[in-house]
Order: C-alpha cells, then structure tokens, then sequence
C-alpha cells in the first residue's frame, strides 16, 4: 500500500483490535506491521489475528509485517493473602522469599532462585513499573531483607525490574522457547526478544528460530545499553524499549539513549523502532496531548525507522484514531524543510561494499536531478535496507520475488516493497520497475525512475548497476538494450 511518509507505524493488537474490519482499517489508517504480543493471549488467540492479518493482506495485496513479541524473563512477585495487596510504607522492612504461602504487608514470595543468587545489599528492586523501590539490606540463597525506599501498594503478580545487577537468568524461558516454535511455524517475519542482556541471548534465539524470521533485540535493561554495538553486531533491528528502560534507569536518561541507538541503528543499516507511551493519553482520549504530538514528531526527525503504538492500539478506546495521529503527524514532519536537513546533516559514510557505492549514487542522481524513485531489486532485502540507510528524497520501491522479503521490509524508513516475478532480463526489470512506480502512482509517463540491480540475476548480494530510465514504455522498448 502506498503511503505518504517514510517512517513506519506499527500497531500492537489486542481486545481493541482483534477482528477483521478493525484489522483492515487500522492498515488502511497506517499500520504497516502489526504487533502481537506473547505475554497475552493464547496461541488460539495468536493463529486467529495471524489468520485475519494474512487475509488482509491478501485482499490488499499489500506485503504487510508480522512481529511477535516474546515476553522474555520478565520477573513477578506471587501472591498476596489480601487480594488488594498491602501498601508498604516507606522506611519499613520488607521481605522478599521462596516461600509460596501467600504474602502480608512484611514478605511475599518472589519465585526466582537465581535473583537472589545475584543480588548484593545495596541493590535496588523496582516493583510495580517502578512505582515501589526497595533496598536490599541483607540477602542469602532464598531471601532478601529489603527497606522500603518508596512505598506505595504492591499486590499479586506484580513485575520487579533490577536495573543494578547482570541476572543469571536465560534469555528464553520454557514459555519464550514454546511460543518461538510456535509463532516460528505459524509464520511471523519479525521475533521481538524482551529483556535481552547481552550477544550471546540474541544467537540463543537465532538458532532456534533457524532463519524463519528476523531477529529484533527490545533494548530495555542497563547491560544492553551497555553491550548495545555486538547486540546489534547479532541483530537484524532494534526496538528502544522506553517503557522498561524508563524503569531500570532514571528517565531523563531515555531520550539521549533513544537518539544515540537510532543514530546507530540507521549507520548499520538495520531498522530501529522506537516505542511506549507515544500517544499514551489517547488509550481513553479521541486527542494527545501536545507533549505526545512531539515525542512523536522527535522521533520521526531522529529518523526511525517505524514509532509504535501499545495499549493505544490494544485496549485503548481510540485505536484507529491513534494510527491516524501519528500518520498524520509523520506526513506534516516529514514535510518540513528541517526535517530534511536534520536527515542529511546525520547521514553517515557509506559501506565499502560495490553496493554501498550504487546505491549512494542512486540517492545522489535522485538529488541532482527529477527523478520520481529509487527501484532496487533486492532478493534477501540488504540492498533495500542500503538505500533506506541513505535516507534519500524520493520514494524507495523494492523489487523483490521473495514474499518474506517483502514482508519483513514493512518496518524499514520509506520502502513501499513490489512482488514480482523471478525476471533474467535487464530490460524485464526496468519495466517492472517503471510499472510499479505508475501503478503506485508516484510516476506517470513523462518522468524517470533509477534502476538498481544485480548481474548475475537472482543471486543475493550483487548489487551493480545503476541505471536512470524513462517511463513511457515505447521509450524503454526501443532503447533500452537487452
Ligand atoms: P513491552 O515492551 O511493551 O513488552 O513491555 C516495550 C517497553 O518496555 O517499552
Ligand atoms: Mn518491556
């Protein structure tokens, strides 16, 4: 589906956004990729909205992204005898244990050995998204005897954040590695992985996934701020996940860590989502805030890749209309002259690869003179992602035969993706090319278009021609050499 930004949306579904019309507005809105989230909801549930995606995208005909997202080790605390929980009060003890009797206003249990294996007195735990901090003031092989630093009411199954300590804890729970087999065999494009420490838990995660999808790392803990080059060195894209990293560090720290991997990110080549709370007011208000409208447009001046809607899109009141904000949002910015010179001025040095040069050369024709889009053919989607890096003026048209491509391009910045058929022809590809800009309507007869391809044809990483076409068919026919 052609669109009138480059920076893409993806929308999170849930209760809101569970049947087919619904669906189907939400992409007509905007939404390029839909997320589905594995922390709810059943696989039933997951086949279900995996299904109706599929159909539209089909009734569409327009490759549309799937991410699942894998809860990851997200740690809990138990129960509470009292149902409403306690509120613990600032300057008391509190104790945390294995014990699984039910929880009072002095312990509850907290079901994970390996914490406080790790834990040292001095170290914070954050309780209920941060709302309750608690130090750890003496701790052995099942406890950990805390002060209550900020109280507040804690109460059953409430997740516990500890920014402070590297946990020993596996990347992928018994419940992440049966929801990636499943989500895997269903046939997802993108894995989203939560809570990811170090390298080693993103390859973890690639060989069981054996390239059935792309792997997207959810930068959300201290450790992979810290290890964030070989996170990305192993990943295939980046979410900066502003809702737990806003807990594990002070908040102030997000938006300089936000900018900084989204510079990174686009330098790599590989796309960056940056999402939470980006019209958080809109789950139960028509309008966002002013302050909502410009964390939004921020983020499109860095140059993400896609922002991303939660609850907005899952359970909020509102789903269509917060797709439709940000839309509308991401076509005014990207309309404004500093919005252009913001993405030049951070343009980075091109790769060393033939196709880094090609397609450079491809951006710079596009800037010296009218042409009406860049076409690449692109088999794995890496020349695609090459041309995204440069960020250029015109819309990007991946020429792919590959449907997974295609697909998993949906998150990459300005690349509306075309299936066709496997061509051998130069020529077969510059009218596919300029068939697709017309179709697409980005061009009509009188202009051109830039061809990037690859000789041999159909072999991944070839990139090596660059080519500047004129629209008009009869042109193409008696000119163009075979
Ligand atoms: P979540 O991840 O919505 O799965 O928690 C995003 C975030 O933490 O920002
Ligand atoms: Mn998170």
């Amino acid at each position: 589906m052609r669109r009138l930004r480059n920076v893409k949306i993806v929308a999170t579904l849930g209760p809101a956004s569970e049947t087919y019309e619904t669906i189907r507005a939400l992409h007509e809105a905007g939404a390029d990729t839909f997320r589905l989230n594995m922390s709810h909801g059943t696989h039933e549930e997951i086949k279900e909205k995996h299904k109706i995606i599929r159909q539209v995208e089909e009734d569409l005909s327009s490759p549309i992204a799937i991410l699942a997202d894998l809860q990851g080790p997200k740690l809990r605390v138990g129960v509470f005898a009292n149902d409403e929980g306690e509120d613990l009060v600032e300057g008391e003890k509190f104790r945390l244990d294995l014990d699984d009797t039910a929880g009072d206003i002095n312990r509850v249990n907290l079901p994970h050995p390996e914490i406080f294996e790790a834990l040292k007195p001095g170290a914070h735990l954050l309780v209920n998204d941060g709302k309750i901090r608690l130090r750890v003031e003496d701790c052995g092989k099942d406890f950990a005897d805390c002060i209550v630093v900020t109280g507040g009411r804690i109460s059953n199954r409430k997740g516990v954040n500890v920014p402070d300590v590297v946990l020993p804890l596996a990347a992928l729970s018994v419940k992440d590695k049966k929801d990636l087999e499943f989500v895997a065999e269903l046939g997802v494009d993108w894995l989203a992985l939560s809570f990811v420490q170090r390298p080693a838990d993103v390859l973890e995660a690639r060989e069981l996934v054996r390239g059935r999808a792309s792997v997207l790392s959810k930068i959300e803990k201290p450790t992979a701020v810290e290890n964030f080059d070989e996170i990305l060195e192993v990943s295939d894209g980046i979410m900066v996940a502003r809702g737990d990293l806003g807990v594990e560090l002070p908040v102030q720290n997000v938006p300089p860590i936000q900018k900084r991997l989204v510079r990174k990110c686009r330098r790599a080549a590989k796309p960056v989502i940056v999402a939470t709370q980006m019209l958080e007011s809109m789950i139960e208000s028509p309008m966002p805030t002013r302050a909502e409208v410009s964390d939004v447009a921020t983020a499109i001046y860095e140059g993400a890749d896609a922002i991303m809607l939660s609850a907005e899109s899952a359970a909020g009141d509102y789903p269509i209309e917060a797709v439709t904000t940000m839309n509308n949002v991401a076509v005014e910015v990207e309309s404004d002259q500093t919005y252009r010179e913001v993405i030049e001025a951070s343009r980075t040095s091109k790769g060393e690869e033939v196709a880094d040069a090609i397609v450079a050369a491809a951006r710079e024709i596009a800037e010296t003179t009218e042409v009406s889009a860049i076409c690449c053919f692109s088999q794995s989607g890496t020349t695609a992602l090459k041309v995204a890096r440069e960020r250029p003026r015109v819309p990007i048209i991946a020429m792919t035969s590959r449907l997974n491509t295609g697909r998993r391009l949906a998150l990459t910045w300005g690349t509306t993706c075309v299936i066709t058929p496997e061509l051998d022809r130069f020529k077969s590809c510059v009218v596919a090319s300029v068939g697709a800009a017309k179709r697409l309507e980005m061009a009509t007869d009188k202009d051109q278009v830039v061809v990037t391809a690859g000789l041999p044809f159909n072999m991944p990483g070839t990139t090596n021609i660059v080519r500047v076409a004129p629209c008009d068919e009869r042109l193409i026919l008696a000119t163009e050499p075979e």
